[in-house]
């Protein structure tokens, strides 16, 4: 027996002042327990560092490391508590993990790199035999372990998203870096407030180096933007834009299927999503179907020709040909004469100084488009009362690009 311990204490690495006092197989898990005992003759004070005496030792508690063959394996320990002249009685850290984890760091790290690695959290908790609490709690360590070490380096180009949340119009806000293709913070709203949170969450040094942001035409991101990014330039950019037309095309199909529904014709039905893709993305059957439903001369086709057309607007490369451009599309829009066709025109006019300011950033679509397509991903695993929380951990572990590895 004692060539086991001392086995495991070399396995361990522990420092001088901890020993394996026994290693035990427990055959209700089945488990292997290793208990550990402190014997050094002094403590150091969490808070200060300073050396003090011994007071007591806390009740015992457990922490899960690393599988011994495929045995679940735990370190065992009564942990003592420090007298500090400036900080009385405080329980000391231990060097095999941070404060308030049940996993040791080797554990820890292991957990990281298997979520990062695995394709879903809950294949990654499978193999971990973790629960969704357990993995909860080691993301929300691993995220904020990241946004302590993210440099403060300045961001030129910022974009502002929001995001519907779970039922009942709850929205989230997230604030990416374009450039470096990342999330740098999530707030659980979408108003004024949220979006200065969002802008105050890094350093006023970094703020001043913004050239632009790109956002929704939305009030209370403006409101925010101007107040705290007063050097930056407000980019409407093409994935907002494409938001809107979309949503325009699918209003008029749905109020046209409804009148050819009443008169017996069938032929909108089921044809949203053909109205969302463009034409290169389509397969060779769907664009079959699709040349089919454009010749029937639908107010719906037409409206997806305007649709279409917009896109020319982003290659226009400046603002004096996109401005023009913007001008002759408004008339044809006008000539069309459908009500959700020109709503949107109206909206792009009255914001058209921000859309065309996209000409003066370089900027693609493909970073928010990726985030988000990436962010949706999540939403369905956070779940419980604070879903908000694990929906940003997640948004954060995975889109964040943080450093979460464990040193030490
Ligand atoms: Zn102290």
């Amino acid at each position: 027996m004692p060539s086991l311990i001392a086995h495991y204490q070399q396995l361990l690495g522990l420092p001088e002042t901890w020993k394996v006092s026994d290693v035990r197989l427990s055959m209700s898990g089945p488990r292997i327990e290793i208990h550990l005992e402190y014997i050094g003759p002094k403590v150091e004070c969490p808070e200060c560092g300073k050396a003090g005496r011994i007071y007591d030792l806390a009740p015992e508690q457990r922490w899960r490391h690393l599988d011994t063959m495929e045995y679940e394996t735990h370190l065992i320990a009564r942990v003592p508590r420090c007298e500090c002249k400036e900080h009385r009685i405080k329980t000391i850290k231990v060097p095999w993990a941070t404060r308030y984890s049940r996993y040791t760091l080797k554990f820890e790290a292991l957990a990281v790199e298997l979520l990062q690695e695995c394709s879903s959290i809950q294949s990654a908790s499978r193999l971990l035999r973790l629960n969704w609490h357990a993995t909860n709690e080691i993301m929300n360590r691993a995220v904020k372990r990241g946004l302590s070490r993210r440099n403060k380096e300045a961001i030129a180009h910022l974009g502002l998203d929001e995001k519907s949340f779970r039922a009942g119009h709850q929205y989230v806000t997230i604030l990416n870096d374009l450039k470096g293709g990342r999330v740098l913070e999530v707030v659980q709203s979408r108003t004024t407030d949220g979006a200065e949170a969002l802008l105050l969450s890094f350093e006023a040094s970094q703020r001043q180096g913004v050239k632009s942001i790109s956002m929704d035409m939305w009030k209370p991101f403006a409101i925010a933007a101007k107040k705290h990014l007063p050097q930056a330039d407000i980019v409407h950019d093409r994935f907002h834009i494409s938001k809107y037309l979309n949503e325009a095309v699918d209003t008029v199909r749905r109020q046209e299927s409804r009148q050819l529904h009443h008169a017996g014709d069938r032929t909108l039905i089921g044809s949203k999503f053909t109205w969302l893709r463009n034409p290169e993305n389509m397969t060779e059957s769907q664009r079959t179907s699709f040349d089919q439903l454009m010749a029937c001369e639908l107010k719906t086709g037409k409206a997806w020709s305007m649709k279409n057309m917009f896109r020319e607007f982003w290659r226009l490369g400046c603002r004096e040909s996109a401005s023009f451009f913007f001008d002759y599309w408004s008339e044809r829009v006008d000539q069309l004469a459908l009500k959700p066709m020109i709503k949107v025109k109206e909206l792009l006019k009255r914001h058209l100084d921000n859309i065309l300011n996209y000409f003066e950033h370089e900027m693609t679509n493909a970073v928010s488009e990726g985030l988000n397509s990436k962010i949706q991903l999540y939403k369905a695993s956070a779940r419980g009362f604070h879903s908000f929380h694990s929906y940003r951990i997640r948004i954060l572990f995975y889109c964040g690009k943080l450093n979460m590895a464990i040193t030490g």
